[in-house]
C-alpha cells in the first residue's frame, strides 16, 4: 500500500520536557521519599524566591488553591463565614472558580467581561459590591494581568480580599512586578497545559505568613502536632498535599519559565503577524496585544481568537473538525459559566453577560507552546484563513 505522507499532529498545547528532567524525576522516585517531603519544601522555597520571597505552599492542583484559600479567609458557610456572603467572580473563566465558590457555600456574583482583554470588567465589579460582599476573585485570562491598582483600590475601598486566578499567569508581570509578588492572594496552576508543569498540581502565594501557615494544615486534613507528640483536628481540612515526585518536576521546570514565556511571545508576534493581515476582511477578532506599554507582561499561555460566527456558513465544531482533519488542535476557552446546568439552575440565563456569552460561543484556541516554530505558527494561520474563505 503507498503511505500517505502526513504532517505531524500539532496540539493545542503541549508541556516542555527533557531527558534532564525525567533524570530528576526518576531520581526522587527511586530515593523511595515520594509523597511530600523535602522536594516539596524546595519547590515552595523556589517558587517563594520567584515572587519576591512572600509565603508560598504548593497543593494538588489549582483548584484545591482556591478551595483552601477561600477557607482561609473563612469565606462561605463551610468556613465559618455565612452562606450570604457574595464573592465576585467573571462570568468568562474556567469552571473551576464557581465550582470552589459554591462550594465554600457562599454565592457566586457574577459580572462581565472586557471583550478583547477577557478579563473581569471592574466597572461591573464596583456596582456589584454590596454588604454582603467579601470577596473578588479575577481571573488573569490567558496570562494578561487584569489592573491591578484599580483591583486594589476597589479592595481596600470596600475592605474585600482578592484572590487572583492567576492559573494561567505564572511568569506574567504588571508594571515591572510578577503576578504574585503583590496583592493578597493568588493562586497558580502547574496542569500540563499551563506555562511549567508537575503533571497536576497548583500553588498559592500570601501576603501573610500566618495565613499560608493555615492553609499548610488545611491541605493535610487540618492536622496539628501537640506537644505530646499526638495529634488534633481542630478545623476540617482536606487532602491537597503535592508529591515529592511532582515537586521535582516543578523544580527542574521553574528555571526554564521566563525563556518558554519569551518563546511563546515570538510565536505570538509571528500569528499577530500572519493573521492581522487577514483580520479585518474575515472579520476574525484578535486577542488583546498586551497591557499598554508593558509587552513582556503577558505570559502567553493561550491564543484565543473569535471567530466570525454571524457570517459563516459552518459552526465552530465544523471550523475544528476541520482544523484537526488538517493535523492542527485546537482548544475552548472557556464557555459562558453562567449559563452551566449548575448556575441556570440558580437562575441564570443568557443575556445577563454578553461579552462573556458572545466569547462562549465564538471562542477558539490556537496551538501555542515554547517549542512551536515559526513554520508551525504558519501553518496553523495558513489553515484559519484557508477554512474561513471558504465559509464567510
Ligand atoms: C487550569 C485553570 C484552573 C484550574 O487549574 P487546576 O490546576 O487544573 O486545578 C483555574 N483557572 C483557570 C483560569 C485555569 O485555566
Amino acid at each position: 500500500m503507498p503511505t500517505t505522507p502526513t504532517v505531524p499532529y500539532l496540539p493545542f498545547a503541549r508541556p516542555t520536557l527533557t531527558a534532564h528532567m525525567a533524570e530528576a524525576v526518576s531520581e526522587t522516585l527511586l530515593s523511595h521519599w515520594i509523597a511530600s517531603g523535602p522536594q516539596v519544601q524546595a519547590f515552595e522555597s523556589a517558587l517563594s524566591q520567584y515572587h519576591g520571597s512572600r509565603p508560598t505552599r504548593v497543593f494538588t492542583s489549582a483548584t484545591a488553591a482556591l478551595e483552601v484559600a477561600l477557607q482561609v479567609c473563612g469565606i462561605g458557610a463551610t468556613a465559618g463565614g455565612s452562606a450570604d456572603d457574595e464573592v465576585i467572580t467573571s462570568a468568562m473563566t474556567f469552571f473551576s472558580v464557581g465550582n470552589m465558590i459554591e462550594k465554600s457555600a457562599a454565592r457566586t456574583v457574577f459580572v462581565d467581561c472586557d471583550l478583547v482583554t477577557r478579563n473581569i470588567d471592574l466597572d461591573q465589579v464596583e456596582r456589584a459590591i454590596t454588604p454582603r460582599t467579601r470577596a473578588i476573585v479575577p481571573t488573569h485570562f490567558g496570562g494578561l494581568p487584569c489592573d491591578m491598582d484599580r483591583l486594589g483600590q476597589i479592595a481596600a475601598r470596600h475592605k474585600l480580599r482578592v484572590i487572583e486566578d492567576a492559573a494561567l499567569a505564572i511568569g506574567s508581570s504588571w508594571h515591572g512586578r510578577r503576578i504574585g509578588a503583590f496583592g493578597d492572594i493568588a493562586t497558580f496552576s502547574f496542569h500540563p497545559n499551563k506555562n511549567m508543569t508537575t503533571i497536576e498540581g497548583g500553588a498559592a502565594i500570601f501576603a501573610d505568613e500566618a495565613e499560608a501557615r493555615r492553609a499548610e494544615v488545611l491541605r493535610f486534613h487540618g492536622i496539628v502536632k501537640q506537644a505530646d507528640g499526638t495529634r488534633d483536628v481542630a478545623v476540617a481540612g482536606g487532602k491537597f498535599n503535592l508529591s515529592d515526585v511532582s515537586a521535582r518536576l516543578g523544580l527542574t521546570q521553574l528555571p526554564h519559565l521566563d525563556n518558554w514565556c519569551e518563546l511563546r511571545r515570538q510565536r505570538v508576534a509571528d500569528y499577530m503577524e500572519l493573521l492581522s493581515l487577514h483580520a479585518d476582511a474575515l472579520g476574525l477578532m484578535l486577542p488583546a496585544a498586551a497591557n499598554p506599554g508593558e509587552p513582556d507582561g503577558h505570559s502567553w499561555n493561550m491564543f484565543c481568537i473569535l471567530l466570525p460566527l454571524a457570517s459563516m456558513t459552518i459552526s465552530r465544531k465544523q471550523f475544528m473538525d476541520e482544523m484537526a482533519r488538517r493535523q492542527i488542535g485546537t482548544g475552548l476557552s472557556y464557555e459562558a459559566m453562567h449559563l452551566t446546568t449548575l448556575f441556570r439552575g440558580k437562575g441564570h440565563h443568557e443575556g445577563e453577560f454578553p461579552n462573556a456569552e458572545r466569547i462562549g460561543r465564538e471562542t477558539v484556541t490556537l496551538p501555542l507552546f515554547p517549542t512551536m516554530s515559526r513554520a508551525d505558527v504558519e501553518r496553523v494561520a495558513g489553515a484559519v484563513v484557508d477554512i474561513l474563505r471558504a465559509a464567510c
